[in-house]
């Protein structure tokens, strides 16, 4: 497959050049549809990162003096070397995440372009604030923060990628790219769109690897300013402590356990299937996933039967041929993972609606889940109570619109919530008392250039729209100035 043949995969993209890593170190990227080997890259280490850096700081001299139009030109450039190679993008994310074709091209490689889009149009709006007169004469400038490490997981290879790297470019700063190694592919093809659309040497760098070794070498490095990692929370608070040091901002987007409230007055024909098509898209693997589906008691029979009779008609498929239905989990480790919550859900007394533990039916490789939902999950159980990050779907029923909202808010996270009814009162009520940062009502999807992030132990900081760009600037008072 051409999408394979690419010299570049096991070098690192630093000052604007392919170079080899410092110390060889080479790492299998396995297709989780095959369970094979397709590619390799290499795995990093501080020296890489040394180097990054060096070349990054150097580069933030000129780029973060650059005019926005000059910036804006670069992204729109970014978005006509990006279409060249989209199918190229899309092929490459099925190939290392598993995720089936017709959804890597329709929605996973679209946020290479839906987003850059946005943050263009949105940084004309923020164009006003980068120079404000206060009433007392003083001057604010809003000014890129600097030198940012940029660490994406492997679920939105592309979509983690342009969250990051799209503001941080647009607001005048450098970075260096540290993309999950489970899924690299893609992001060496999207660092080759990046060079093609005629970025300076120096402000985008790309070094492959792991988190704890060169993960850490970017969060503990004295000359990085900023970090901005997406993953998993043990992940997040290591990149907390170890950015301490040196004080640095460090934004993150964690995890989720998301409740998604179903109210009797909802449309629930349509909205309890279509709940369970978006717990289990990406194969359940989204942070702000619909997980817990809690449902108002007088109607929670037909609800559980809507939902019995949606997950057994899910597919699951070979992700290289077109169509809607599911792929595999993206590794063997998140197939055990997501296996063992299966069984302790049983173990529990969880009453099994569809899917369980072992191989789907007629697929005999791959890390194929079956698509599972359980009803009858009660508070204290272990599916309801963590995050799975896999097809699976839990049931639990409430008597008042207190209980539900206390239910939905019972975690340490706090990245999404959903709600179903038909009473827009009510729903703003609900909402109002809803710790967490998107609130979807009846099906309600995220927009560009609205926040994305987390309440509580889902992060901190904001991407997309205006917010997302901010976090990546500095604020600057000057006093005893005049225009
Ligand atoms: P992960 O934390 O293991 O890996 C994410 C990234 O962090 C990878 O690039 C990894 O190499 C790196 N990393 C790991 N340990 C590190 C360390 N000590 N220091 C620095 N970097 C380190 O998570 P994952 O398995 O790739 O992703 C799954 C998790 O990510 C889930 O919990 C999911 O909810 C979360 N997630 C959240 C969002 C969001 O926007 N909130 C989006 C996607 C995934």
């Amino acid at each position: 497959m051409a999408v394979l043949d690419n010299q570049n995969f096991k070098k690192f993209y630093i000052n604007g050049e392919w170079v080899a890593p410092a110390i060889p170190n080479d790492f299998d990227v396995i297709n989780p549809a095959t369970e094979t080997a397709v590619a390799q890259i290499s795995l990093g280490s501080a020296a890489d990162i040394e180097k990054a850096v060096k070349a990054a700081r150097n580069a933030f001299i000129s780029y973060s003096q650059t005019s926005l139009a000059a910036r804006t030109e670069l992204l729109q450039n970014l978005i006509i070397e990006y279409n060249k190679r989209y199918d190229e993008i899309a092929e490459a994310m099925m190939i290392e995440l598993g995720v089936p074709i017709t959804a890597s091209k329709e929605v996973q490689a679209e946020t290479g372009v839906g987003m850059v889009q946005s943050v263009i149009e949105d940084m004309q709006k923020l164009q006003p604030k980068l120079r404000e007169t206060l009433p007392s004469g003083d001057m604010v400038w809003r000014e890129p923060i600097g030198v940012c490490g940029l660490i994406t997981p492997w679920n939105w290879p592309i979509n983690q990628i342009v969250m990051k790297a799209i503001p941080a470019l647009a607001a005048g700063c450098t970075m260096i790219l540290k993309p999950s190694e489970i899924t690299p592919l893609s992001a060496v093809i999207y660092t080759e769109i990046i060079h093609a659309a005629g970025f300076p040497a120096g402000v985008f760098n790309l070094v492959n690897g792991d988190g704890p070794t060169v993960g850490a070498a970017m969060s503990r490095h004295p000359q990085i300013d900023m970090m901005s990692f997406t993953g998993s929370s043990r992940g997040g608070i290591a990149v907390l402590k170890d950015s301490a040091d040196t004080v640095k901002k460090v934004t993150l987007e964690l995890g989720g356990n998301s409740a998604n409230i179903v109210f009797a007055d909802a449309d629930i024909k349509t909205r309890v299937p279509a709940s369970v098509h978006e717990c289990f898209f990406n194969s359940g693997q989204s942070c702000d996933a619909p997980v817990r589906l809690l449902v108002e008691e007088s109607i929670y029979d037909e609800v559980v039967a809507l939902a019995k009779q949606t997950g057994e008609a899910v597919l699951l498929g070979d992700p290289t041929q077109e169509g809607d239905f599911l792929g595999p989990l993206v590794s063997a480790v998140q197939h055990q993972k997501v296996g063992h919550y299966i069984q302790s859900g049983i173990d529990e007394g969880a009453k099994l609606l569809c899917g369980g533990v072992g191989m789907p039916e007629n697929i005999n490789r791959g890390y194929y889940i079956r698509p599972t939902i359980f009803a009858d999950v009660t508070e204290n159980m272990v599916i309801y109570k963590e995050e799975i990050f896999g097809p699976v779907l839990t049931i639990t029923p409430f008597k008042t619109e207190a209980d539900a909202i206390r239910m939905a808010n019972d975690t340490d996270y706090g990245l999404a919530g959903y709600i179903q009814t038909s009473d827009m009162e009510r729903a703003k009520r609900v909402a109002a008392q809803l710790r967490a940062g998107g609130i979807h009502l009846n099906g309600g999807g995220y927009n560009y250039s609205s926040p994305f992030g987390g309440y509580k132990q889902s992060g901190i900081g904001r991407e997309g729209g205006i917010w997302g760009i901010e976090d990546y600037m500095e604020i600057k008072t000057l006093h005893g100035f005049s225009e």
